[in-house]
């Protein structure tokens, strides 16, 4: 039986394997689809202390990651769980898929920290699940501007949304698009100051106020063209031509795999956790967004994962 899984790869996980390594438990952490988590999808981190010119995303994660395995963390790349049981004796066993191999595997841990963090949510528009669906019959609409906004060179696009994401967003890609429209369903951004600045005074950015798409457009190729907004005051319908819509309307989080698990969620999905890192099962902790709908930053992230470890370590010896 193995001591201790982690269960997701962003600054949460990584920072609980980190903690977990050192204090000789030999953890084994499951990376899930997006290895490196969040972060991977944005530019720019320049708040994350420690690096006062700022760093890449990417790069950063890699640095995590780097770290964790040096102090003898077994990584499973590409490895998602799909459930968590706890035992007779105790223990839990965790069922995962591994999607490079194909296959379903099983194993026992004594402990389990929850680190799946949030995914980006999208509007749920009819037609929207087409554009998702990897086979590339519908393109066009997309949540991660660093992945993909490299596809929109001179052409109109928009991000809908109004916090810190979509401001990041919007700007990002006023490299690559002709005009970058931001609709926000209010007229005043949710956004810290800073970054709401930085978009609204970029040239290249419009503000749409008081606007939610409500219906996409797509040519005969599937492309996106336009979408419909429908003006969250008067109701009123317009037409917007744009052949990229982003979404940046926040995240939910990842816990759908602890529906048998009997762990405790709060209204909105997240984990309830009690003191420190702690769920109602003893022997399973949660860190980072997965846990918290109020901070959600990479260092607070990293900060619970250290919490959680050392809450795993102090179970673990009793
Ligand atoms: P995540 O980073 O969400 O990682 C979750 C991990 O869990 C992933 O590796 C995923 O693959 C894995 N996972 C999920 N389900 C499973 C499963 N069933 N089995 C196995 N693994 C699973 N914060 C800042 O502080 N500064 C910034 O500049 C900043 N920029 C951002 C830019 C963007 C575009 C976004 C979206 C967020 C940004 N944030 C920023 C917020 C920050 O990224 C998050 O707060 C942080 O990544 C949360 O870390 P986490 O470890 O909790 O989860
Ligand atoms: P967020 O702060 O939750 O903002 C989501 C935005 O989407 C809000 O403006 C919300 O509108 C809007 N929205 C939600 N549901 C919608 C719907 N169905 N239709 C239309 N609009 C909808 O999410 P986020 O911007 O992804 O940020 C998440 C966290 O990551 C935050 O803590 C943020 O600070 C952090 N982050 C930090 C950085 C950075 O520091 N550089 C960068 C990115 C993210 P309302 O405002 O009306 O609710």
């Amino acid at each position: 039986m193995t001591n201790l899984a982690i269960i997701g790869s962003g600054p949460a996980g990584y920072t609980a394997a980190i903690y977990a390594a050192r204090a000789n438990l030999a953890p084994m952490l499951f990376t899930g689809r997006q290895a490196g988590g969040q972060l991977t999808t944005t530019t720019e981190v320049e708040n994350y202390p420690g690096f006062p010119e700022g760093i890449m995303g990417p790069e950063l994660m890699n640095r995590f990651e780097q770290q964790a395995v040096r102090f003898g963390t077994e990584m499973k790349t590409g490895c998602e769980v799909s459930s968590i049981t706890k035992d007779a004796d105790g223990a839990f066993t965790l069922k995962w898929h591994d999607l490079y191999q194909g296959t379903e595997e099983s194993a026992k841990f004594r402990a389990v920290i929850v680190a799946t963090g949030a995914s980006a949510r999208y509007l749920g528009l009819p037609g929207e699940k087409d554009f998702l669906d990897g086979t590339g019959k519908r393109t066009g609409v997309t949540a991660c501007a660093t992945c993909d906004g490299a596809f929109y060179k001179n052409v109109p696009v928009a991000v809908v949304g109004g916090g810190d994401t979509a401001c990041e967003e919007a700007s990002f890609l006023t490299k690559f698009a002709s005009k970058v429209h931001l609709i926000h369903r209010r007229d005043t951004l949710r956004a810290s100051k800073i970054m709401a600045d930085r978009a609204l005074k970029n040239p290249k950015i419009a503000a749409v106020w008081n606007a939610i798409p409500n219906a996409y457009h797509t040519n005969d190729k599937g492309k996106l063209e336009a979408v419909t907004l429908v003006d969250t005051v008067t109701g009123q319908e317009s037409r917007l031509e744009i052949k990229g819509l982003f979404m940046a309307i926040g995240h939910t989080p990842n816990t759908k795999f602890l529906k048998d698990t009997g762990v405790k969620l709060d209204g909105e999905g997240y984990i309830d956790v009690t003191h420190g890192c702690h769920t109602n099962i003893p022997g399973l902790f949660a860190a980072g967004d997965v846990r918290d709908h109020h901070y959600r930053q990479a260092i607070t992230a990293a900060g619970m994962g250290c919490m959680a470890a050392l809450e795993a370590e102090r179970f673990l010896s009793h």
